[in-house]
């Protein structure tokens, strides 16, 4: 249990609003984020509230700096921040490389890459022992397409992902003597609205054929694996990336 603020990026859908759901279980105090729905987050927080949790809704595009300090803000005033997910993500329709706008590929990576490394800084201001902080742990959302690399899909969201990957091994050394914690997940073929946003609903779940397991994974299977590593269970995990993918 912990009463420490947990920020959320893209907590009112998808992966992370069901981590958001089960942090707040776990007593953590939770800023959603999110990028324009605002009534998807009220309901995350309504039903966080519900059940005596504690949370706030915070609009943030996190391919906005200006935004992503408005967000930092809010969950100051809010309380000590314990945890950031960098939840928030986006894919683009499936083309090929060759199909590929410089407008699409400086979207991907300023919302999946910088975004993720901005709200980072924020955080590791705030938690860094050396900077007067107690410590805290960061979790990146990455991909099992950073392995698969996506050809044919979006080649451009899996090199995100693959920068994703580097981010959190570097980051997790840089701050590790410093009381925190870096870990990434990548999640597999998770039914969420994301497949929708690129195009094709029905993604996961048309090549659920491919995974070992042979489904697709749900957005509660992967909040599980973000709020262990947000516990103390995980207390010597650093550095390292964890697929949730079954198999894939
Ligand atoms: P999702 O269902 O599409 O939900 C996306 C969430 O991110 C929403 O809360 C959305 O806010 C928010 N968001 C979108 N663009 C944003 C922006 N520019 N700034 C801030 N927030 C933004 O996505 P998901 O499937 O849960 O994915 C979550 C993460 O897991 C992403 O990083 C994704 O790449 C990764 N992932 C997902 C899968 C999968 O199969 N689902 C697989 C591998 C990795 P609004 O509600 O306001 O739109």
């Amino acid at each position: 249990m912990s009463d420490d603020v947990v920020i959320i990026t893209g907590g009112s859908r998808g992966i992370g609003r069901a981590t958001a759901l089960l942090a707040a279980a776990h007593g953590f105090k939770v800023v959603v984020g999110y990028a324009s729905n605002e009534a998807a987050a009220n309901e995350v927080v309504s039903k966080i509230e519900a059940t005596n949790g504690k949370a706030i809704a915070v609009k943030c595009d996190v391919g906005s700096e200006a935004d992503i300090l408005a967000l930092f803000k809010a969950a100051d005033a809010f309380g000590p921040l314990g945890a950031l997910v960098n939840n928030a993500g986006i894919v683009g329709p499936s083309i090929r490389v060759d199909q590929m706008t410089a407008e699409r590929i400086a979207n991907m990576m300023t919302v999946n890459v910088t975004g993720s490394i901005l709200c980072a800084r924020e955080a590791v201001k705030r938690m860094s022992t050396k900077h007067g902080g107690k410590g805290g742990v960061i979790v990146n959302l990455s991909s099992v397409a950073a392995k698969l690399g996506a050809p044919n899909t979006y080649v451009d969201y899996a090199a995100s992902k693959g920068a994703i990957d580097s981010f959190t091994i570097g980051l997790g050394h840089e701050v590790a003597a410093e009381g925190i914690r870096v870990a990434g997940i990548r999640p597999g073929l998770i039914d969420t609205d994301i497949h929708a946003s690129g195009g094709e609903p029905d993604r996961a779940h048309r090549l659920s054929v491919n995974v070992p397991m042979k489904r697709v994974g749900t957005a509660d299977e992967v909040a599980n694996a973000i709020v262990w590593l947000l516990s103390d269970e995980a207390s010597y995990v650093t550095s390292t990336i964890l697929d949730v993918s079954g198999g894939r």
